[in-house]
């Protein structure tokens, strides 16, 4: 989608030159740190990767942004079109005025961007919601009476935790992609074949990484009449997704993990559920007429199409922003951004290979396909003094805890037996199990320098030991003086 075809229909495109421009390129030039990358194969420019922080033991350093899984750093792209979108922001389905009209323009192709970036099918609906939690929790609302959902133990607690108690089947975690499709084939098989079904399932684990089997899993749903969605919230970012070719019901992702960081997510998938289930949120733009009964109470008619599930004044930037990430990631080719990370990734697990401390989490095992997402704990440390250790003495941003994963993290850690401790208190010892674990996560503005980085300072910190003392403050592992 260009400026013209955001400008309002029924009027001219703004004159301005600041007019938003969806198909400019990326304002800013590749740094120096990514100098040294492959040619061709250059990290997407991305904002704070010039971003400067303290270290505690002197000086200061660029901030390596490796938790990625929770929240990504935004395009410089998607930055650029909301800034040249801002002075344009307009109310959205409800202005007769031209900023509203251009703005409700820009609000609708968005929902078409996303719906080509996803490749949904013909009658599809894209539904703008704030994350995955969001468009999980929506669909939840959306089941017909009576539908049991089935859900492996090991996902997000976004996927696990909408559902209602009582329809719910939680299927043990499987130690393959082919038991997961078996597990699910016997449930299934189980269940009463006349009631409506849903099966959630990730499409990368947000702990592992790991790819799971969607499109096998989609065809053993399918064939026992049930439905299935993706949460791909941690696929979307990292690998190309198409509901036709995966044949999923639904798919769930957020904006703010796909570089978009503007409160938006989405839910797009099959249109029936969503058109006659009560509206997630009741109020104005969800209805299409409002009066009031003979008897004094409110009648009202809901819309059947996206905006039944959309009331309230949208976020339209939220929405631009996640259209501009979805333009940016396929304009650069998805598969050049595939291999960069691969390529990432092997180098992570291939220098830490003779460090035998590091221990890698996976359900199905150090060979299976994975996006920029790994898991580890490492001997004789807990984890939160090494992610403390991490930032304060090397500038690094990771994750240590159970992910809001706690069934999976707590499965791989070898159950709810361990070691906890105070963080500057002497470590898990040799065979102790940790309670949790550190994440270290990628993306694609992720440069070869960051990745070097970590590497190097994992090796130093399980050589070395931490050259700081830290103490717990509040439940957080932080270094014991701060860092000026
Ligand atoms: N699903 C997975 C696999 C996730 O990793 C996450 C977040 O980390 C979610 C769902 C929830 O996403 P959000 O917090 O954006 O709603």
């Amino acid at each position: 989608m260009s400026v013209a075809t955001a400008a309002p229909s029924t009027t001219a495109a703004p004159s301005t030159a600041a007019a938003p421009s969806a198909t400019a390129a990326p304002s800013a030039t590749v740094t120096a740190d990514t100098a040294a990358d492959l040619a061709g194969c250059a990290p997407l420019p991305v904002l704070g990767r010039d971003v400067t922080v303290p270290l505690v033991t002197g000086g200061e350093v660029t901030y390596a942004a490796l938790d990625q899984a929770a929240s990504a750093p935004a395009l410089q792209r998607v930055w650029d079109d909301v800034a040249a979108y801002a002075p344009y922001y307009g109310s959205v389905h409800r202005g007769a005025g031209y900023l509203s009209q251009l703005s409700t323009d820009l609000f609708e192709s968005a929902r078409r961007t996303v719906a080509d970036f996803l490749d949904c099918r013909t009658g599809d609906q894209v539904v703008f919601t704030r994350s995955t939690t969001d468009s999980l929790n929506l669909l939840a609302s959306a089941l017909p009476e009576g539908c049991r959902v089935f859900v492996f133990e090991t996902e997000h607690h976004a996927a696990l935790l909408p559902w209602p108690r009582r329809d719910v089947t939680v299927l043990d975690a499987p130690d393959s992609p082919r038991q997961a499709v078996e597990t699910l084939e016997r449930a299934l098989a189980d269940r009463d074949p006349h009631g409506p079904a849903l099966v959630c399932v990730t499409g990368a684990s947000n702990v592992t990484g790991e790819l799971w089997p969607v499109r096998e899993l989609a065809a053993v749903a399918h064939a026992h009449g049930a439905r299935i969605v993706l949460d791909a919230a941690q696929l979307a970012p990292h690998h190309p997704v198409s509901v036709r070719d995966l044949d999923v019901d639904w798919v769930a992702f957020s904006g703010h993990k796909l570089y978009a960081p503007f409160g938006s997510g989405v839910l797009a998938g099959r249109a029936d559920w969503l058109r006659t289930a009560e509206p997630y949120l009741a109020g104005g733009g969800a209805s299409r007429r409002v009066g009031r009964r003979a008897d004094g109470g409110v009648d009202v008619e809901w819309h059947t199409d996206a905006a039944r599930h959309e009331a309230g004044s949208p976020n339209v930037i939220g929405v631009h922003a996640l259209a501009s990430a979805c333009r940016t990631l396929t304009e650069a080719g998805f598969d050049t951004l595939v291999a960069r990370e691969q390529r990432l990734i092997r180098r992570v697990r291939e220098e830490l290979a003779d460090v035998p401390e590091v221990r890698w989490l996976s359900l199905f095992g150090d060979d299976a396909p994975r996006v920029g997402v790994l898991s580890f704990v490492v001997e004789g440390w807990n984890s939160s003094h090494f992610a403390a250790a991490l930032s304060a003495e090397y500038g690094i941003g990771v994750r240590d805890g159970l992910f809001c994963a706690h069934p999976l993290v707590r499965r791989l850690l070898g159950g709810a037996a361990g070691h906890r401790g105070e963080c500057g208190a002497p470590d898990a010892a040799p065979g102790e199990r940790s309670l949790n674990a550190v994440r270290v996560s990628l993306g694609a503005g992720t440069p070869d320098e960051h990745v070097e980085r970590f590497v190097r300072a994992v090796r130093e910190l399980v050589r070395d030991g931490a050259r700081w003392t830290y103490r717990t403050v509040d439940g957080r592992c932080v270094p014991d003086t701060p860092a000026a």
